[in-house]
């Protein structure tokens, strides 16, 4: 069971930081009806997240569960939150299949991340409800005052969401910040797609949002667009 720390990102978000086996975060954002969730940790997280959600000012129900991907570390507990909050779940239309059962591990490049994904998807299928996705997003929705960029790389479907009135980008994982340093999954080849992934952050760079909150590591505030250019100048020289 993690240990469930709120942090403030914007006056509407706030990150539910999980540290289990790694850091992990979710993130809480409110809505005029409540309470939208991004992500849901891995299973068996649903008390620490319900939990943080419960310590926030009314209306603090979960209405809506917003899934970035269909990684173990993101969708875990999510038919558990949205059954106790009678919550609607939300994903990326292409994302949809992975996030409802079929198992990302040809998606991803080499043994290693390949084994990882299937044991993950065994026993998670073993462990947890399935997830029914209550209905899908694609580019440009808005989704309890998110708006959704496409974010393809990590995996085919994932998407980000930008709050429009925060300024702040949830950028999910197609970007890492992990050990003081900005990049791509530390296990090599999580990353479905490298090319993809590097068009995905050029876009997010080209977005104009100077705030942005990854899943894995501390929100990179005030200049993530240089800092994202940065690190695709470092990864091309
Ligand atoms: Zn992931």
């Amino acid at each position: 069971m993690p240990v469930a720390r709120l942090r403030p990102i914007s006056r509407h978000v706030a990150a539910v930081d999980l540290h289990g086996r790694f850091q992990v975060a979710v993130f809480l954002v409110r809505h005029a009806g409540g309470l939208a969730l991004v992500d849901a940790g891995f299973p068996g997280w649903e008390y620490a997240i319900l939990t943080a959600a419960e310590s926030l000012p009314r209306p603090n129900r979960i209405t809506t569960v917003i899934l970035t991907h269909s990684h173990a570390d993101h969708v875990g507990a999510a038919a558990a939150v949205a059954a106790h909050a009678s919550a609607e779940v939300v994903c990326g239309a292409r994302e949809r299949e992975f996030v409802e059962g079929r198992s990302l591990a040809r998606a991803a490049r080499g043994l290693l991340p390949r084994v990882v994904l299937a044991v993950q998807h065994w026993t998670s299928r073993r462990r947890v409800a399935p997830i029914r996705v209550d209905r899908t997003v694609a580019e440009g929705d808005v989704v309890c005052g998110l708006r959704v960029v496409e974010v393809p790389g990590h995996t085919p479907g994932q998407i980000a969401l930008v709050h429009e009135a925060d300024r702040v980008l949830l950028c999910a994982d197609s970007l890492f910040n992990v050990g003081g340093e900005i990049g791509y999954d530390p296990v090599p080849g999580m990353t479905a797609d490298l090319g993809r992934a590097d068009e995905t952050l050029e876009r997010l760079a080209s977005l104009g949002i100077q705030d942005v909150a990854p899943s894995h590591g501390p929100a990179i505030l005030g200049d993530a667009p240089d800092r994202i250019r940065r690190f695709l100048s470092a990864r091309r020289s």
